[in-house]
């Protein structure tokens, strides 16, 4: 078990939510933000797999570790809507589909214009969560947890952040913005990453 663990996110939505599954598996870990060592620390998602952009994150925030001389667990995390529809697209780029970084009313009415003339049985999809994460040693392990769905025809609740609105995800008859965090972290993609880093620590 890490005793401390540097989460490489700017995305205070995913953290919270990866910190509020983590907690209660790891009580004596404690978890810090990128932000904490270095309030500049910042990367360029340039890869085009989950895979690459999360190593990129990791490696960033390791760096970022090392240099401040210190001895701590780096876990990144990358994620994503895959649309099949759309090729898997927005994909790596779910968070700037609709061109500014994060704008998820934007995202959403793209998604929404992309997929108007598709038929309901068409509207299947995806979100992928990719984790890689270094232990304390250096040693790098990935896990990629996947959350199979579809893509409403309008917007859904309130709770939530992302495509949440627009995602059903398979088995549930509410989008994951209904659901709330406490449902969502049962099913999501990000838990079962989550639940597979766990079962390796
Ligand atoms: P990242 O920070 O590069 O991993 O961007 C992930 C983007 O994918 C987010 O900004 C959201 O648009 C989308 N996304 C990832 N996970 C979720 C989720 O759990 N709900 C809704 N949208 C998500």
């Amino acid at each position: 078990m890490p005793e401390v663990l540097y989460l490489a996110s700017n995305n205070r939505h995913k953290l919270e939510e990866l910190a509020a599954i983590c907690r209660a598996h790891l009580p004596g870990t404690e978890f810090r933000l990128a932000k904490d060592l270095d309030p500049a620390i910042d990367w360029d998602e340039t890869g085009d797999t989950f895979e690459a952009n999360a190593r990129i994150k990791a490696d960033v925030v390791l760096a970022a570790v090392r240099k401040n001389g210190l001895r701590a667990a780096v876990l990144a995390d990358d994620s994503g809507l895959a649309v099949d529809a759309l090729g898997g697209a927005p994909g790596v780029h779910s968070a700037r589909y609709a061109g500014a970084q994060g704008d998820d009313a934007a995202n959403n009415a793209k998604l929404l214009t992309a997929l108007a003339g598709t038929p309901d049985a068409q509207r299947t999809g995806r979100f992928v969560c990719v984790l890689h994460y270094i232990d304390a040693d250096g040693n790098a392990s990935v896990f990629r947890g996947e959350c199979e769905g579809t893509i409403l025809r309008a917007a859904r609740g309130d709770k939530g952040f992302g495509y949440d609105p627009l995602f059903m995800a398979r088995g549930e008859s509410v989008s994951f913005a209904e659901l709330g965090a406490g449902a969502k972290n049962t099913v999501s993609h990000r838990r079962r990453a989550l639940d597979l880093w766990l079962a390796a620590l």
